[in-house]
């Protein structure tokens, strides 16, 4: 049976647990053990598919086609353990799933209760699928106080009950911080932050004290006995140089020495953090560098695109150099040309990222036509694909080309389709059914032309498989024009109806794939084609 880590957050959010989480799976990884990580999201959306990438930050979508909290992608980053629908749940979901039992008579006219039927509901959740994984690590969204938290924490204390002694542990994380006018750390917020925990019936075992300071012992000591934990367990988590020198931090701290002590274990084998080693030093000791213009929508916030942002950081590792990304809001290049060039002339490569709806896409194919026209290394990713092959399609003189997402037009280079084949059999998609749910969502295979230059970035593979996430197609309907125009599909669906990568031999490197390569890249393995981008960008920056 798995041992479980319950880890909650108090004092203030953004603390960065999801970071946590996933650094102290990767020290257990590192030290043989079998891990996975899950997210319990209190919040009443279904998932977080329909929210606003403003609000909630990227959505992440796994193998099988869930749409789950940012934090999973940490998670498989720091772990290389694929996520999937069992790891991420929401309050919207367990709600959904008991008032569809209600409705069905299921509770044989029981009267339905938070306690015991939502707690059930979120226990069953963490007991699933334990497989044989020696660590089951979650992850409770929020704050400890939150009221719609309020039936995960009673779930937690009931499984620690429930479960042997030895099974369950509680990680709480929480600031310590820093008065500037005083000249002193504050124990105060942790002490009440424990203090709520505790009236919650959940005894914190380790508590991770987030600092911008380093906490001295007398403090730490101070913590430990107000806290009700040995002083040991009191880690400091100070602000790291890098997300990736996190886990090596935390181990420096004791962290994971600690956790393994309170289930009683102690002799693990100590860790092997040769890759984590390998990644910092990669990182931090970079031999040149190289800045990435990005063009999309979402650019006020950084976690909109935090897949990518990673990717592209993981791509610099490979080759040893900085990446610098320069975020460019698509809708200033709608403004005229000279706007365009002089943006874009300092950077050597461009990207046009994921996007819905129809705002900032002139500006985003007025970049993807300064990539092609200039030679500037190009990546396009999913509606960035879309805008390349609207770009191509308007240069071989479709005037019109554009996407039915932005309203009918006479040249629909991207459209939508509503029924394709999988392997499953025949999928349908309803044109104007509900936003949630209704898109290509999850790992597809693509089959390679052989001899392309995808292939060869793939490292001569003719089928890859990758994680989307669209409603709209590039429509096949324009594949000869656009070839003949010099944008060759070289990517396609096994049954070949559904383009999946588009690329220009006549240019020094353009890609555009329907995919989104940016979820599966790790800082210890990055994605090929995120490599080979920079790659090409470091070409490029030789160039100029
Ligand atoms: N809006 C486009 C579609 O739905 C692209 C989506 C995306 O970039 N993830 O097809």
């Amino acid at each position: 049976m798995a041992r479980y880590i319950f880890i909650t957050g108090g004092v203030v959010s953004s603390l960065g647990k999801g970071l946590m989480a996933a650094s102290l799976a990767a020290l257990l990884q590192a030290r043989g053990y079998k891990v996975r990580i899950r997210k319990f999201d209190p919040y009443l959306n279904v998932d977080p598919g329909t929210m606003s990438p403003y609000q909630h930050g990227e959505v992440y979508v796994t193998d099988d086609g869930a749409e789950t909290d940012l934090d999973l992608g940490h998670y498989e980053r720091f772990t290389g353990v694929s996520a999937h629908q069992g790891d991420n749940v929401t309050s919207g979901r367990i709600y959904q799933q008991i008032i569809a039992k209600e409705r069905r008579g299921d509770y044989l006219g029981a009267t339905v209760q938070v306690i015991p039927h939502v707690t059930d509901a979120i226990k069953e959740f963490a007991l699933a699928d334990q497989g044989d994984h020696d660590f089951i690590l979650c992850e409770i969204g929020g704050t400890v106080g939150d009221i719609e938290g309020l039936p995960f924490m009673e779930a937690i204390r009931q499984l620690r009950n429930e479960l042997e002694p030895l099974q369950t542990l509680s990680v709480h994380v929480t600031l310590v911080p820093y008065i500037k006018a005083a000249g002193e750390l504050k124990t105060k917020p942790t002490q009440h932050s424990v203090r709520e925990l505790a009236s919650l019936g959940i005894k914190p075992d380790v508590l991770l004290c987030r600092a911008e300071h380093p906490i001295p012992d007398s403090e730490r000591q101070k913590i430990a006995n107000f806290c009700n934990v040995r002083k040991e367990a009191v880690i400091p988590a100070l602000d790291a140089p890098s997300i990736y020198s996190v886990p090596l931090q935390y181990h420096a701290e004791g962290l994971d020495t600690e956790v393994l002590r309170g289930f009683g274990i102690t002799d693990a084998p100590e860790p092997d953090l040769s890759r984590w080693y390998d990644v910092v030093d990669r990182h931090s000791n970079p031999e040149g560098e190289v800045t990435i213009g990005v063009v999309g929508k979402y650019v006020g916030l950084q976690d909109a695109y935090k897949s990518l942002n990673e990717a592209l950081v993981h791509g610099g590792m490979a080759h040893r150099v900085k990446v610098n990304i320069n975020w460019i809001d698509a809708e200033v290049f709608e403004q005229g040309d000279s706007d365009i060039a002089a943006q874009l002339e300092p950077m050597h490569a461009i990207l046009v990222p994921g996007g819905f709806g129809e705002r900032g896409s002139e500006g985003k194919i007025a970049a993807v036509r300064f990539a092609r026209e200039r030679n500037v290394p190009f990546l396009g990713i999913c509606l960035g694909m879309q805008m390349a092959c609207i770009e191509g399609a308007r240069a071989a003189g479709f005037e019109q080309a554009s996407s039915t997402e932005f309203g009918d037009t006479e040249h629909p280079v991207v459209g939508i389709i509503t029924e394709w084949m999988t392997e499953e059999g025949l999928q349908t998609r309803e044109a104007g059914g509900d936003l949630g749910g209704t898109m290509r969502l999850g790992a597809y295979d693509a089959k390679l032309a052989a001899n392309s230059h995808v292939s060869s970035i793939y490292g001569g593979s003719t089928v890859i498989s990758e994680r989307h996430r669209h409603r709209y197609e590039v429509n096949s309907a324009f594949i000869d024009p656009l070839e003949k125009q010099g944008l060759i599909f070289s990517g396609m669906s096994p049954d070949g109806l559904l383009p999946e990568i588009v690329e220009r031999p006549d240019h020094p490197w353009f890609v555009g794939v329907q995919f989104h390569p940016e979820l599966k890249s790790k800082p210890f393995d990055p994605h090929p084609l995120f490599a080979g981008f920079i790659g090409a960008a470091l070409e490029q920056a030789r160039l100029v």
